[in-house]
């Protein structure tokens, strides 16, 4: 095989050389660069740091320019500016064409954009289109915008910038990849007990099963719904009696939960949502003073499966089965063959539901293939974060050791789970990259929450006063006259 291909027989990098000139030119002919390339600039700071101003002249210092977000709100979040004369600023910067698509995309209504500090648009001169100070990019990029775009197409643009990584990055690096790992093991088993304290404190109120269907519901609400989902299920006692069948159950969970349909006018009469309603209705009175607002509820950036009727209609057939307990009981005490991950979805997942498996919400069109109505990652997140904490903990009241271990044993083996815009930021603040390759258990993501909660958390985004880059040290130090006595 020969050496590597000079670049003037290189096909692959005559041809992307000719289709950036293309993009570029057609990247050219258009008014404005896009909002990405805006954001990928501020991200890097590609701009004359030190000579920004806000629209009505007052110089901006860049302290951080916050992190990233891909998901809805802000664009970036937990940045760090000082305007003019004031003092630095920790909020949050959101980034448009102009000063007038503050209002144009509702950001003025929208509460998740309360904390924005400062407005970065591309260009404008008006100062007061936006409610708080702004600054126009167009001025101040560190290149042309021809060669800009350009680096925005390569992988440097693309990759974390370092400066963004944490004060503890640098220490971490010193440690191998096992003593980083002991000390994430460490930081989950705080998280694990926690959780499971948690539920002792709870079930002292309410008994140890009533804490146990508040945990699962509140898992099945994922991080939007937590709240009524909580609610639901402390109304359990009053809404669900055990042996009512899945349709009566669904039906109260979803009247209950404000998330039936008011009106009924175009459901056909053997349809499972007019049999839902008609059962509603002629209960309804009796909830009366139990009924949730559906203001409670957040519908936007929700994936299909994550749709709280989906979640309820499942909850439901454990509800229904009054067994559920005993099969998590038979399979917490039992050493199955199988992974434990298969054999815990056995026991949670119901059989197949009429209109669930063919529909991922009460309106939408019938899948072509069904869909289960629990998936791995939220097998995963009821397993690490309540069924397991929740095992432990009423081990431990009962004074079962071994089912102590048990329980803990499991939690550090069970797999990981699916990956989170929060946990992606924690791996490239600490270890600087989106990807490292030996977290590879639900445990040390745990780890790596605790540590976001007891740090992060209570830092700012340069790392002020944080003390887990000298916790990380000392660990270093530690790990150390460990091995040398050995
Ligand atoms: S706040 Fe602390 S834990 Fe978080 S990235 Fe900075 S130094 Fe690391």
């Amino acid at each position: 095989m020969g050496g590597m291909a000079a670049p003037s027989s290189n096909f692959y990098a005559i041809w992307r050389a000719e289709n950036e000139a293309r993009l570029s030119l057609l990247e050219q002919g258009a008014p404005n660069p896009s909002e990405r390339l805006l954001q990928g600039v501020w991200n890097h700071q590609r701009l004359l740091r030190d000579q920004l101003k806000t629209l009505d002249g007052k110089p901006v210092r860049v302290l951080h320019p916050g992190f990233w977000n891909r998901e809805a709100g802000p664009d970036f979040q937990g940045a760090m500016v000082q305007i003019g004369d004031e003092s630095p600023q920790s909020g949050d910067i959101e980034i448009d064409l102009t000063s007038s698509c503050w209002h144009a995309h509702n950001h003025d209504t929208n509460p998740a954009y309360r904390k924005v500090i400062l407005h970065v648009v591309w260009s404008g001169n008006d100062p007061g289109a936006s409610p708080m100070p702004a600054m126009a990019l167009e001025q101040f990029l560190d290149s042309p915008l021809t060669e800009i775009k350009s680096w925005f197409n390569s992988d440097a643009a693309q990759g974390w910038p370092d400066a963004l990584s944490g004060e503890c990055c640098a220490p971490l690096r010193h440690l191998v990849p096992e003593q980083a790992g002991d000390l994430l093991h460490q930081a989950a088993e705080i998280r694990f007990h926690s959780k499971a304290r948690a539920f002792e404190a709870r079930a002292r109120q309410c008994g140890w099963e009533q804490a146990l269907w508040e945990g699962l519901f509140r898992a099945l609400g994922y991080k939007q719904n937590v709240w009524p989902m909580q609610r639901l299920a402390e109304l359990l006692p009053q809404i669900c009696a055990r042996g009512s069948s899945v349709l009566v159950l669904q039906s109260r969970l979803f009247g209950v939960g404000g998330l039936l349909p008011a009106e009924l006018a175009d459901a056909s009469p053997n349809s499972y949502l007019r049999r839902l309603w008609d059962h509603w209705w002629r209960e309804r009175d009796r909830f009366n003073n139990l009924l949730l607002p559906k203001e409670l509820w957040r519908f936007s950036g929700l994936r299909p499966a994550n749709q709280p009727q989906r979640r309820l209609a499942l909850a439901a057939h454990w509800l229904a089965t009054d067994k559920l307990l005993s099969r998590l009981e038979t399979w917490f005490t039992t050493n199955s063959e199988e992974p434990i991950m298969h054999s815990l979805l056995k026991c949670l997942q119901p059989p197949s539901d009429e209109f669930w498996s063919a529909h991922w919400s009460l309106r939408s069109l019938r899948l072509s293939k069904p869909q289960p109505l629990l998936g791995e990652s939220r097998l995963t997140d009821l397993a690490v974060n309540v069924i397991l904490p929740w095992f432990w903990m009423r081990a431990r009241a009962g004074q079962n050791d071994r089912l102590q271990r048990v329980a803990q044993d499991r939690f550090f083996d069970w797999p990981m789970a699916q990956d989170n815009a929060l946990l992606r930021l924690a791996r490239q603040r600490l270890f600087g990259s989106a990807s490292v390759r030996w977290i590879k258990s639900a445990a040390a993501q745990q780890g790596l929450l605790q540590i976001v909660r007891d740090c992060c958390n209570h830092s700012n985004a340069i790392c002020e006063q944080c003390p887990f880059p000298d916790l990380v040290r000392s660990w270093e130090a530690h790990m150390k006259t460990e091995a040398t006595k050995n």
